[in-house]
C-alpha cells in the first residue's frame, strides 16, 4: 500500500488541514498528560517550514454529535500553543471567517469535530465544508484511522491527500513487521479472553511462524485440549474455537507455544500465595495466573531465533505482584535483543504498553504503538479506511 507523505507535497503558500489525535486527559481544566500533543510537533513544523498553514481538525472525548462545553478543544488550546511554540488560535464555529484571518505563522486549532453528527457518520456535505477551508489534507492520526470519519475519509476524497510524520512512522513501523517481515516471526498474544482476540489468532497463524498465547486466553486452550485448569478465567464455550484456530495453525506451519508450566494461586490479590506447577496439574480450587519459568525459557529460545516480534497482551495477571514476572522476563529479552538489533520489536495495547513500560522494557522495543484500536485492527489484517483513503 502506498501512501504520500510530507515530502510529496508542495505546501508554499497553501493552508494544510491536519488531522491529529489531541485527545489528551484532562483533570480540572489541567491536561495531565501531553505525549500525543508532543508527538504531532513534527509535523506541524516541518509544514510551516515548508512555507505552509496549519490548521489542526480533531476529536476531543464522545461528545456524540452534540455541543459539550467540557470537551471544547478551547480547554487544550493553549497547551497546544506551549508545546508547539506558535499562536494557537481556536475557532468555534466560524471556521470559514476564522481561516480568512489567520496569520501567517499562527496554527488554527478548530473545535471538536465530534460535536458536529457530520463527523462520525463520514457525511460528505461536512467533509467538504471541511475541505473548503484548505488545499492539502494531511493526516496524522494513526489511532483514529480505523474509524471512517469525515475528517479521517471523506475529507482525502476531496483533497490532495498525504500522512503526516507520525502517521507514515507508524505505517513504517507496522509494515517492517507484519507487512513483508523478515523471518521467522513471532507473535505473542495475550490478555484476558479469546473472544476479544478472534480475529486477531485467526490473522496471525496465517502469517507468523511462532504465536505465543498467554494470559487468562490460553486457559481457553489448555482447556480445549482437556487440560483442567481449575477456577481459571477460562471461556469454556469457545473450545471449539480454539480447537479450529489450533488447526488452522498446524495447516499453515505455525507453531503455537502455549504455557508448560503455569504459575496458580487461589486470590487475585497482590503477593497471594502462589505455586508453580506442570501445564496440566492445576488444583481444582486454583487459578492460572501466570506463566512459569519453563516457558518463558523457551519464549527466550524463540526470540533468540526470531527476526521479528509482534506483541499484544500481556502474559498474566501483570498488574499484581508477582504475576507480572512471565511479562516481565519475556519483554526484557525482547528489548534486549532489540537493543543489539537481532529482533524487530513492534508492540502495542493498552495494557500491553502498560506493562512493558512496567517492565522498563519499552524504551528498547522498536516500536510501540500508542494508537490501540487501531493497531489491534491492523494486527486483525484488516483494512484502516483512514489508511486505504490516503492510497
Ligand atoms: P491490551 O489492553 O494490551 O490489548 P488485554 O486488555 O487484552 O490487553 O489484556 C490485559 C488483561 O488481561 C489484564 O487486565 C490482565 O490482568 C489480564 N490477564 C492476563 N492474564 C490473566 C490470567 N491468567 N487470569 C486473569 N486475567 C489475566
Ligand atoms: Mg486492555
Amino acid at each position: 500500500m502506498a501512501w504520500k507523505t510530507l515530502d510529496d507535497m508542495d505546501f508554499a503558500g497553501k493552508r494544510a488541514l491536519v488531522r491529529v489525535d489531541i485527545n489528551v486527559p484532562v483533570e480540572k481544566g489541567e491536561v495531565t498528560d501531553t505525549t500525543r500533543i508532543e508527538r504531532i510537533v513534527q509535523t506541524v513544523h516541518d509544514i510551516q517550514d515548508k512555507g505552509g498553514q496549519v490548521i489542526l481538525m480533531a476529536h476531543f472525548g464522545r461528545p456524540k454529535g452534540k455541543v459539550v462545553p467540557e470537551m471544547s478543544l478551547e480547554i487544550i488550546a493553549p497547551t497546544v500553543a506551549d508545546i508547539l511554540g506558535v499562536p494557537v488560535t481556536w475557532a468555534n464555529s466560524d471556521f470559514a471567517d476564522a481561516v480568512a484571518e489567520m496569520e501567517d505563522d499562527e496554527v488554527l486549532l478548530l473545535e471538536n469535530l465530534r460535536f458536529n453528527p457530520g463527523e462520525e457518520s463520514n457525511d460528505m456535505g461536512f467533509a467538504k465544508r471541511l475541505a473548503s477551508l484548505g488545499d492539502i489534507y494531511v493526516n496524522d492520526a494513526f489511532s483514529a484511522a480505523h474509524r471512517a470519519h469525515a475528517s479521517t475519509e471523506a475529507i482525502a476524497h476531496l483533497l490532495p491527500s498525504c500522512a503526516g510524520r507520525l502517521m507514515a512512522e507508524e505505517l513504517g513501523a507496522l509494515e517492517k513487521a507484519l507487512g513483508d517481515p523478515e523471518r521467522p516471526v513471532v507473535a505473542v498474544v495475550g490478555g484476558a479472553k479469546v473472544s476479544t482476540k478472534l480475529d486477531l489468532l485467526g490473522n496471525l497463524v496465517g502469517k507468523v511462524d511462532h504465536l505465543v498465547i498467554g494470559g487468562g486466553m490460553a486457559n481457553t486452550f489448555l482447556a480445549a485440549q482437556g487440560i483442567s485448569v481449575g477456577k481459571s478465567l477460562c471461556e469454556h464455550d469457545l473450545a471449539d474455537t480454539a480447537r479450529d484456530i489450533l488447526a488452522k495453525a498446524d495447516a499453515a506451519g505455525c507453531e503455537i507455544i502455549l504455557p508448560r508450566d503455569i504459575v496458580v494461586a487461589r486470590q487475585f490479590a497482590p503477593g497471594a500465595e502462589n505455586e508453580t506447577l506442570a501445564q496440566d496439574a492445576c488444583p481444582e480450587d486454583a487459578m492460572i495466573l501466570d506463566a512459569g519459568p519453563a516457558t518463558v525459557a523457551y519464549i527466550g529460545e524463540v526470540f533468540e531465533a526470531a527476526k521479528t516480534l509482534v506483541w499484544n497482551g500481556p502474559l498474566g495477571a501483570f498488574e499484581i505482584f508477582p504475576f507480572d514476572a512471565a511479562t516481565n522476563a519475556a519483554a526484557l529479552k525482547a528489548a534486549e535483543l532489540s537493543k543489539a538489533g537481532r529482533l524487530i520489536s513492534v508492540a502495542g495495547g493498552g495494557d500491553t504498553v502498560a506493562a512493558l513500560n512496567q517492565a522498563g522494557a519499552a524504551a528498547d522495543f522498536t516500536y510501540i504503538s500508542t494508537a490501540g484500536g487501531a493497531f489491534l485492527e491492523w494486527m486483525e489484517g484488516k483494512t484502516l479506511p483512514g489508511v486505504a483513503a490516503l492510497g
